[in-house]
């Protein structure tokens, strides 16, 4: 399959071969359809967090795309279904995923950061049947591989933990993936939302 690698942090991006993925017993192959680019894939390849098990490196934590092979134990998806994923895979059976808070599962791999990612033709990703995300019908590959980061990200803090409602006042501060993320949702809650940006071409996307 072609991939993006790098060989080493800050070591130039490069397009190559590398052989297709197999699916982990318990996971799956995505043929990538759409990948974005987060300023966390730069801090990644500037060195900033260890996580990075090995050179070469394939990058991209945020895509979607299309199941095209299965791992004998997954029981909710086959070949053929369009999904995307959280960034963050959690592992599915910890006490942490069986509260509900599988972000922050502390088994949890994370592509492109933990091992290989999405910057590729294939990638494949453990424990499908906690982590895959099904497509409605209607959305496009390139809107649904911003859902697993930024969107999810900005969910989290408005909707789950902040919980705006119709109404209230919601400041973002930065208008960036995250923070126009978080416009589009606290507006969807009918909360008022004013958003802060020192870019005026952020402050007109917001
Ligand atoms: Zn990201
Ligand atoms: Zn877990």
């Amino acid at each position: 399959m072609r991939a993006v690698i790098y060989d080493g942090y800050r070591e130039p991006l490069r397009v190559t071969e590398l052989a297709e993925p197999v699916p982990p017993d318990d996971g799956v192959v995505l043929r990538v359809e759409a990948a974005g680019l987060c300023r966390s894939d730069w801090h990644s390849w500037n060195g900033h967090d260890d996580d990075i098990p090995g050179f070469p490196h394939v990058p991209g934590h945020e895509f979607a795309g299309t199941v095209s092979a299965v791992g004998p134990d997954v029981t909710r998806w086959r070949v053929g279904d369009r999904v995307t994923t959280p960034f963050v895979c959690a592992c599915g059976r910890c006490l942490v995923c069986e509260s509900g808070n599988h972000q922050v599962c502390p088994h949890q791999w994370q592509p492109g950061f933990d091992g290989w990612g999405g910057f590729a033709e294939y990638v494949a990703l453990p424990a499908a049947d906690t982590n895959l995300v099904r497509l409605p019908h209607d959305m496009d590959m390139t809107t649904a591989a911003g859902l697993g980061c930024r969107v999810a990200t900005a969910y989290r803090a408005i909707a789950q933990v902040g919980r705006a409602a119709p109404g209230e006042e919601v400041v973002v501060h930065g208008c960036g993936g995250v923070g126009l993320a978080a416009v589009m949702i606290a507006r969807a809650l009918g909360a008022r939302v004013t958003a802060v940006d020192p870019s005026a071409h952020a402050r007109e996307l917001a």
